[in-house]
């Protein structure tokens, strides 16, 4: 594999970005190599700047559930920058995004667009605490709510991955205030809620886990979630940015049954743009500004050009419903893996719901934090290099989702599956 191109802009990026990179799970630097630079990306594939063709499995870290470029979005996001790329001033279509996530998620019957997953969670955490008047909020380990100072606690993604999950700069009274509980641990919840409920403002969860790998919710822990969140008078927040609009149209709420208090949404709901959501309960909602004393604001929030792409990235999800078909392919798809991995006499767990899966390099179940680090980072690192040879991009980190877009045809899934084959015997 050629990378000549990409290693002189790594140079030149490592002098001005720390880490030459803008956001560090790019930097691939815990499996030691050279990022690759994006020339361009189309479908399911992206081109690097030295002419190389990756199958991308990354999607952008969940964005493209489309993939690259759909035809239509791209379409409606030229029209839209003819009009003017921001306003600062309300538009029709940011009323009909909020409807069509109101309708999607009919637990945001208030929602706000903001411009990034870490200022959806923010700021549904700010509202949480301004509603309840209370200061406490609950994590669970490994999962990851963006770079907030008291959610950098026990956070997965990138934190885990460069073994930081708990941030320097962070002044030990900000985080003071957050409990970190195992994921999927019903019993340490209880005895939480039993011990300080009245104290917690929020409880904040990755319904299903995205950032310690893929990890799903044992059946019974978002409904004692919710149940014990209600007792106790605490606002329970689904952090939807990686399922939201990806699990199912409807996202985990959907899909399990279970309405939170409130939702935060990123990546697929802005198609591909800087634009997420946060929304909710009525009654906690209005305690946001203008109508209650909860300050958030945004110069670009409900930006049109993002707005735009969201909204036909939705409607094409709403008309298509892709979701069976592309859970099909990805069910198919970590069948090959498994059947590769056992041929190479390779042990492997591979957690998988819908279009979203990780292969963890280990033998045993992988339900919480502590058991996804028990897998073999070393061994998905040279997994990782050995697809990316073979022109596959999966994600350069075992603390990440695995991502299949409508995109991901007959043709490129064949193409990754032989690569898998290959890799696993040459990691074995
Ligand atoms: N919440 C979850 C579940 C995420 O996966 C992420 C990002 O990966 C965030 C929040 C933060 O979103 P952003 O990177 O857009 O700030």
């Amino acid at each position: 594999m050629r990378n000549e191109k990409s290693r002189a802009l790594f140079e030149r990026a490592q002098a001005l970005m720390p880490g030459g990179v803008n956001s560090p799970v790019r930097a691939f630097k815990a499996v030691g190599g050279t990022p690759f630079f994006v020339a361009r990306g189309e479908g399911c594939y992206l081109w690097d700047v030295d002419g190389n063709r990756f199958v991308d499995f990354v999607c952008s870290w969940g964005p493209l559930i489309l993939g690259h470029a759909h035809p239509e979005v791209v379409a409606a996001v030229k029209e839209a920058v003819e009009r003017g790329t921001t306003y600062g001033a309300p538009t029709e279509l940011e009323v009909v995004l909020a409807e069509k996530i109101q309708q999607a998620f009919p637990s945001m019957e208030m929602l706000r667009l903001v411009n990034s997953g870490t200022e959806a969670t923010m700021s549904a955490i700010r509202a949480a605490r301004g509603y309840t008047g209370r200061k406490k909020i609950v994590k669970f380990e490994g999962c990851y709510h963006g770079h907030a100072d008291y959610l950098l606690v026990k956070a997965g993604s990138g934190a885990a991955t460069f073994g930081i999950p708990d941030s320097a700069g962070i002044p030990e009274g900000t985080a003071q205030d957050t409990i970190v509980l195992p994921y999927n641990d019903i019993k340490a919840f209880k005895e939480t809620m039993e011990a300080m409920g009245e104290e917690i403002a929020a409880v904040i969860v990755e319904p299903i886990a995205g950032n310690m790998g893929v990890v799903l919710p044992k059946p019974e822990f978002l409904s004692a979630l919710r149940q014990q969140t209600e007792k106790h008078g605490v606002v329970l927040i689904f952090d939807e940015v990686i399922t939201g609009f990806r699990v199912a149209y409807g996202g985990a709420q959907a899909l399990y049954g279970i309405k939170p208090d409130m939702t935060c949404l990123g990546k697929i709901v802005g198609g591909g743009f800087p634009l997420a959501a946060y929304g909710g309960r009525k009654e906690i909602m209005q305690t946001v500004a203008p109508l209650g004393p909860v300050y958030q604001a945004g110069t670009l929030s409900g930006n049109p050009v993002a707005v735009t792409a969201g909204l036909k990235t939705i409607e094409i999800l709403e008309r298509d419903n892709p979701y069976p078909e592309i859970e099909r392919r990805t069910k198919q798809l970590t069948q090959v893996i498994s059947e590769a991995a056992r041929e190479a006499g390779v042990p492997v767990q591979i957690n998988q719901i819908a279009s979203m899966f990780t292969v963890f390099f280990t033998d045993q179940p992988v339900v919480d934090y502590a058991s996804a680090r028990r897998s073999d980072t070393q061994r998905y690192a040279h997994f990782f290099h050995a697809l990316l040879e073979r022109g596959v991009y999966f994600p350069p980190s075992q603390f990440e989702a695995t991502f299949l877009s409508t995109a991901h045809d007959d043709e490129a899934l064949s193409f990754a599956q032989e690569a898998i084959r290959l890799a696993m015997k040459a990691i074995a």
